[in-house]
């Protein structure tokens, strides 16, 4: 129809997906397609164009309950009594099936977040797929042990693996198929059933993912899915009393919400927050590659990451020609809609969201930044929500170096000795990542060594896998997700004690 996104008139976007798009969805509870109880539909946004996308229903508190209900028929009935292997199965079945819709999910993601189809077709497409692979194996190999007790008498003591129970996932709108599938593969390895709310802003790969999830088999009820509102949606899965844990990734505000409201029954929480990353290049690093990755860094997925590398931080020594070559490129980085396979760098995901970024960028300013590169919207990108690659040059104490961003806007800081380097990269309340660039790799492992942040990266910048573990040290998180460390966080351990005398 015609109040349609004018990116879907646009070639690249399959046949097959627009069908998709042109339905009303409703919500996915207890393996079935269900109308809210709310009544209510909300209208997704294509943040390249301010259109409408896609008209998805609003999920209520009744809605939540029904869907937190039939999660935990699933875990007392037909999905608690799977075989691990069956798990496994079912999880690996679900990465091939969505590998098998690659390219239509990378699109979805795509127009419903903004970001480069470049970027969802190389990331975050076949990152998920491999993350429901590596927990399908999982799914027979996470074991508890015996113990040699010492108490007097003769045992056997040994601890079983439970799953936690019903989780309520909750997922921001900057990598949303990828961030529910860091939830989904542990969770559903483990044995947990799951209420996954994505964000009301991109919750369109989640629901094509329940299509795959009830053609791979899943027991009704093991996955439910139900875009809404933080509040009351949102709100509603944490304070469920039928929910044993929530799994969120998103903003410190909210988080601080959610784990004071999980305090009154002690629901597990653990918690994927912000971060302000320093990026490090050293006067000996491959002044080349740093640049490229200074700008990874910053500009991939238009800067909307918790890891952005939004403090760069510049050894005097090569301060101009690092700088330069860093605003000229991000002068010239292709803008446009994510769709269009040459765009470089898509939209901002809303206006409200625009405005913020636009904010920071006049606080920067008034502060007295120097603007180096951008520092505006871009309107010849296209009527959406686009913000030119801004880079400034800034102080330590100013509030576009201290207050996550999340936009693609980079403060620039110079400095003289390592020691002073370290010292400010962890001058900050945050610690989710760091990236540091040098050839001396005695110093490159100190500098790990000595930075506060879940993940270092030496010569590279946004390095993510399934295996390796991914979480914040102070107030980018609690817990881990990813790689063996986050099935801690889905299971309950129990101690057993057999008195053999
Ligand atoms: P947000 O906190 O506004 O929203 C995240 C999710 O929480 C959404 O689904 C939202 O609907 C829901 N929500 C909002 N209020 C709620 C409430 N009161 N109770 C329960 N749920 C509620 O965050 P966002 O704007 O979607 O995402 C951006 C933030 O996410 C940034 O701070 C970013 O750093 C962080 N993030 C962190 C990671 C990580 O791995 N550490 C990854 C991606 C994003």
């Amino acid at each position: 129809g015609s109040s349609r996104s004018q990116t879907l008139e646009l070639p690249f976007v399959a046949p097959a997906l627009r069908q998709w798009l042109s339905s009303p969805k409703p919500l996915f509870i207890g393996g079935r397609w269900q109308e809210p109880r709310s009544g209510r539909y909300l209208t997704v946004t294509d943040p390249a164009t301010g259109e409408p996308l896609a008209e998805v229903a609003e999920a209520g508190e009744e809605d939540v309950d029904l869907a937190v209900q039939a999660a935990r028929r699933a875990l007392e009935g037909s999905w608690g009594k799977l075989p691990p292997a069956e798990r496994g199965r079912l999880l690996w079945k679900l990465a091939d099936l969505v590998e098998e819709n690659a390219q239509e999910f990378a699109q979805l993601e795509s127009l419903n977040t903004g970001k480069p189809v470049t970027e969802t077709t190389m990331a975050d497409v076949p990152l998920a797929v491999e993350h429901f692979r590596y927990f399908a194996g999982w799914a027979t190999k996470w074991t508890g042990e015996t113990l040699p007790v010492s108490f007097p008498g003769e045992y056997l003591a040994y601890t079983r693996r439970e799953p936690v129970g019903v989780v309520g996932a909750i997922v921001p709108w900057n990598f949303p198929l990828l961030i529910a599938s860091w939830k989904l593969a542990p969770a559903l390895a483990a044995g947990n059933t799951v209420v996954l709310k994505p964000s009301e802003l991109t919750p369109l790969t989640a629901l094509r993912l329940a299509e795959l999830v009830r053609q791979a088999g899943f027991p009704p009820g093991t996955v439910n899915v139900l875009p809404g509102y933080g509040e009351p949606a949102g709100r509603a899965l944490v304070e469920h009393p039928g929910v044993d844990k929530i799994s969120f990734t998103g903003s410190p505000a909210v988080g601080r919400k959610i784990m004071t409201a999980a305090a009154r029954d002690f629901k597990r929480v653990t918690l994927e927050l912000g971060g302000k990353s320093p990026n490090i290049v050293f006067p000996d690093a491959d002044l080349d590659s740093a640049v490229a990755g200074a700008m990874m860094g910053i500009f991939f997925n238009q800067g909307e990451v918790c890891c952005a590398g939004s403090r760069l931080f510049v050894h005097k020594e090569h301060f101009d020609r690092v700088v330069g070559a860093i605003a000229e490129r991000a002068g010239r980085l292709r803008q446009g809609p994510g769709i269009d396979p040459m765009t470089q760098m898509g939209p901002l995901i809303s206006r409200t969201h625009m405005e913020r970024v636009l904010g920071y960028i006049e606080r920067g300013r008034a502060e007295g930044a120097e603007l180096l590169v951008g520092g505006e919207p871009n309107p010849e990108a296209g009527p959406g929500y686009f913000v030119k690659p801004t880079v400034f040059l800034g102080r330590d104490d100013m509030t576009i170096a201290r207050e996550e961003i999340f936009g693609p806007v980079l403060t620039v800081l110079p400095f003289e000795s390592l020691d002073e380097v370290v010292r400010r990269a962890n001058d900050t309340p945050y610690g989710l990542a760091a990236g540091i660039w040098t050839r001396d790799v005695a110093k490159a492992i100190k500098v790990a060594h000595r930075l506060k942040a879940g993940t270092v990266w030496i010569n590279g910048y946004n390095l993510l896998d399934a295996t390796s573990p991914w979480g914040g040290f102070k107030q980018s998180g609690i817990g881990r997700e990813m790689g063996r460390y986050a099935l801690e966080h889905y299971t309950e351990v129990k101690s057993v004690w057999v008195n053999l005398g």
